[in-house]
């Protein structure tokens, strides 16, 4: 299997120009290929020339107009050649994936290719053959960029430059693994996005297993088989983000989107947005970059957790229920999609690490009581966080009763080695609460009722 490995690079002002630059051209040379690609498709349509489609409609027609174009613009020589490469690359795919949406060789029909503007989104650099323009010398990352004239020896060289990785690569980094390297531009920031080959490890049998019911109130309420009932808490900072978010979008939409008259090449007109609208929206822009960032290292965080204590994890296959839509109904698809992406990130995790992740059928495990199986025929109403069972007369936390459902149904289907001893049975010894501080995992005793549990251990013990 691949996978990405994502390190932010620290670069000084001068590199962070000469990269911008790099980009920029990537950037021309895949509008001037669209320009000709589009010209070849009007030639193609009139008169069906074999050569137009040659060019237009192959995987690499487009790259091997390359050569031709260096001759008639020499500052595509500043560039490196799998970098100008990949330009033509990604414009003859993205032809092709409009083709065969055409042709239904895709579910959905993608369109043909539009201009790119730099402006709008930095063109990625990318090397895509292992260390060919790219070398690690601990952590000084060099970049070969393309040929520039040496006024000493009046000869044509390689010109380089020199970047710094952040951080220390982690510990499974091997080089010989890495298969290629994308530089890219969020923000300000610039990275150096590593594609690695790594061995999938083999499955181990499965001991531990929880259970996740996930909801509104916090990211997810997990019971394990080793009797201990942990609640993952939302991140403080989601909240701060929000909010400052909710701010800029609304200071940014009061300002005029057409304010400004511009005139076209062509003599048409068309208005653009006021230099304040621009200025908040690249703000928002940042903001909610900072906020994708953030969630990823707290859903990455949470998950190598959980799979440190556990060999297999299982989430409630989350419904939203009701179809009126409330106040709280925008934040409550963020989180949706919160834990759509904290599902992905599970499986990852447990691809990678050779254990187990999988979902049970929450239909029903709310109203359900875990120790008698009876149904609350009108549900749980969502603010009743604690309930009573009409027929047996247990005291149920509302998540804990629903994920100790799912664990049930869960021991029934896999196969748990020492499941045997709790003979289908579930049992919360102990409660915790999981709160991510932004670089680990704080562990607290679990809240129950709005109390706090009195024991300093950090779980709080169930007599
Ligand atoms: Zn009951």
């Amino acid at each position: 299997m691949q996978s990405a490995l994502k390190m932010l690079l620290e670069v000084d002002e001068h590199t962070a120009a000469v990269l911008d630059g790099q980009s920029r051209i990537a950037n021309w040379l895949y509008n001037h290929l669209l320009e000709e690609a589009n010209t070849l498709r009007e030639k193609f349509r009139s008169t069906q020339d074999p050569e137009a489609a040659k060019v237009l409609y192959t995987k690499r027609g487009l790259r091997n107009r390359i050569p031709m174009l260096k001759k008639e613009y020499p500052f595509l020589r500043t560039v490196y050649s799998s970098v100008l490469k990949n330009a033509a690359l990604r414009l003859s795919s993205a032809i092709q994936e409009y083709q065969k949406g055409r042709h239904g060789g895709r579910a959905k029909r993608v369109n043909w290719p539009k201009f790119r503007s730099w402006k709008r989104k930095w063109f990625s650099l990318q090397y895509d053959e292992p260390w060919k323009g790219f070398r690690l010398d601990g952590r000084t990352l060099v970049l070969s960029l393309g040929m520039a004239m040496d006024e000493a020896t009046g000869k044509r060289k390689q010109v380089h430059v020199s970047t710094r990785l952040a951080e220390p690569l982690p510990d499974w980094f091997d080089s010989d693994k890495v298969r290629q390297l994308r530089i890219v531009k969020e923000g300000r920031l610039f990275y150096a996005v590593f594609t690695v080959e790594r061995p999938v490890p083999s499955r181990r049998p499965v001991g531990r297993v929880i259970a996740l019911d996930p909801n509104h109130k916090n990211l997810g309420y997990g019971v394990g088989t080793d009797g201990v009932a942990t609640e993952i808490l939302n991140p403080w900072f989601l909240k701060i983000l929000d909010r400052r978010i909710d701010e800029v979008k609304s200071l940014r939409d009061r300002c005029q989107r057409k304010s400004v008259r511009a005139v076209r090449e062509d003599g048409t007109e068309a208005w653009l947005p006021s230099r304040r609208w621009r200025k908040l929206n690249v703000r928002l822009e940042e903001l909610w970059r900072v906020r994708r960032e953030q969630t990823k290292v707290y859903l990455r965080t949470v998950a190598n957790r959980l799979y440190r204590e556990y060999d297999a994890v299982f989430v409630g296959d989350y419904a939203p229920h009701g179809g009126g839509i409330s106040r709280g109904m925008r934040r409550a698809m963020n989180n949706q999609s919160l834990i759509g992406r904290f599902k992905e990130t599970l499986a990852w995790v447990a691809t990678r690490s050779g254990k187990v992740y999988g979902e049970w059928d929450e239909d029903g495990s709310t109203r359900t009581c875990h120790a008698c199986h009876y149904k609350v025929p009108e549900g749980i109403p969502p603010e009743v966080r604690e309930w009573t069972c009409p027929e047996c007369g247990s005291r149920h936390l509302r998540d804990e009763n629903a994920a100790m459902n799912g664990l049930a149904q869960v021991l029934k289907k896999v196969e748990v080695p020492c499941s045997g001893r709790l003979g289908g049975r579930v049992a919360v010894w102990t409660r915790r609460a999981w709160r991510f501080d932004g670089l680990g995992i704080a562990e607290m005793p679990g809240i129950v009722g709005g109390r706090v549990g009195d024991h300093a251990a950090g779980r709080q013990e169930i007599k």
